[in-house]
């Protein structure tokens, strides 16, 4: 198949050696409940581990929880709860919720708070080669000293502080000697969860979780790292920035992002008030959401509205009744040109709007006629609903 890498910009052949494969991709910091963006994401990369599965390949995917970072610290200091209780709460919401869109469980589901130790000897790692620094209880990685950082974002030197303070950067942090250094460890503050370190008590930074999370359970590089394209600055530049240094070796092969989802003509965002979760999708039925979210290119940024339930409603009703259709005993529908063409689809970058097309269009042909033998044909088309977790024959 060939895959859109965000390092290079370009669709290249994807291999893997062993015929194994690794993913980590980005979980959720669970402050809050499953929105429309999560569920594009994890679904696209449930679809594209289902197809590496389906290729042959043994597939080893991995999807962290930010179980501590500012923005789960923050919420559970503006409703007075405790922050272990509120990531555990909405991580199993977050569970329901991509169980019920039909995304297979990770292999591996790690906490940061799992792996504390690691970070520490990470952070050691950068401080004792000389890329990071260490100022009252804080370690910092010292952007400016590695000079290709910028070159999986392609972000213009000028930008990365605007983008960085607009995504949780801390630009007065009086500790930095750069306003872009990002932190490895910060000192404990009040009322925060902290763990010790030979800093003093601390907690580790977000970037540094997904670095070592990635290293530890998949090793260097992993084969396939992604996540939202929101993420591509300035967490995966970082984490790029922070584990090469560290270990020599490239984080990942294939940098793989996902696209935004838009709504009433806007980025999804909680101070516009245009969210949509996935609790407001249930009337729809798992497999007419997932429809929705496949219609649309996992790399293409994309808007939601109500003509894309309709169209996904009718898709769903489509295959069904293909499901429930007799096979009769006359000619027989050959299905191969429809297994060339969806097969080409699926091998390039993970086409889902061109897969779903050529699914509607056996559909159809499927239906024409009665007297027909469509059970070669029916089998194609479950066998690319298998690929694409839809489970038409259960209904939803
Ligand atoms: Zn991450």
């Amino acid at each position: 198949m060939r895959l859109r890498n965000s390092l290079t910009g370009n669709k290249e052949v994807f291999f893997a050696e062993d015929n194994h494969v690794s993913v980590y991709v980005c979980g959720v910091t669970p402050y809050d409940i499953t929105h429309l963006g999560h569920a594009f994401t994890y679904t696209h990369f449930d679809v594209l581990v289902r197809y590496l599965r389906y290729l042959g390949y043994r597939v080893t995917y991995v999807q962290n929880l930010t179980d501590v970072d500012d923005d789960i610290l923050r919420k559970a200091k503006e409703f007075g709860k405790n922050w272990r209780l509120l990531g555990e709460k909405n991580a199993d919401r977050f569970l329901e919720d991509m169980k019920w869109l039909g995304n297979l469980q990770p292999d591996i589901y790690p906490r940061a708070t799992d792996v504390i130790p690691d970070i520490i000897n990470l952070a050691q790692n950068l401080l004792t080669k000389g890329w990071a620094y260490e100022k009252n209880g804080n370690v910092y990685f010292k952007v400016y000293s590695y000079t290709p950082f910028g070159r999986l974002s392609k972000l213009p030197e000028d930008q990365w502080l605007i983008v960085a303070n607009e995504r949780g950067n801390h630009p007065q942090d009086p500790n930095k000697q750069n306003p872009i250094d990002f932190v490895l460890w910060q000192s404990a503050r009040e009322g925060e969860p902290s763990w010790p370190s030979p800093w003093g008590m601390g907690r580790p930074g977000w970037h540094i979780e997904c670095s070592v999370m990635s290293m530890k359970f998949l090793g260097s590089p992993v084969d396939i790292k992604g996540g939202g394209a929101d993420l591509i600055f300035p967490h995966h530049e970082c984490s790029l920035a922070q584990s090469e240094c560290a270990t020599g070796e490239p984080l990942a092969r294939y940098w793989v992002h996902t696209g935004m989802v838009r709504y009433k003509g806007e980025k999804m965002s909680k101070s516009l008030g245009n969210m949509v979760f996935v609790k407001d999708l249930k009337e729809l039925g798992p497999n007419a959401t997932r429809l929705c979210l496949l219609n649309h290119h996992y790399g293409r940024t994309w808007l939601f509205d109500e003509d894309e339930k309709k169209k996904a409603t009718e898709q769903a009703g489509l295959f069904q009744e293909v499901w429930r259709r007799q096979s009769g005993h006359g000619s027989r529908l050959a299905p191969e040109p429809y297994e060339k063409r969806l097969q080409d689809a699926l091998a390039d970058d993970l086409d889902t709007p061109a897969t779903l097309r050529i699914m509607q269009d056996l559909s159809t042909d499927i239906l024409r006629d009665d007297s027909r033998n469509v059970a070669d044909a029916k089998g194609l088309l479950n066998l690319v609903c298998t690929i694409l977790g839809l489970e038409i024959r259960y209904g939803g």
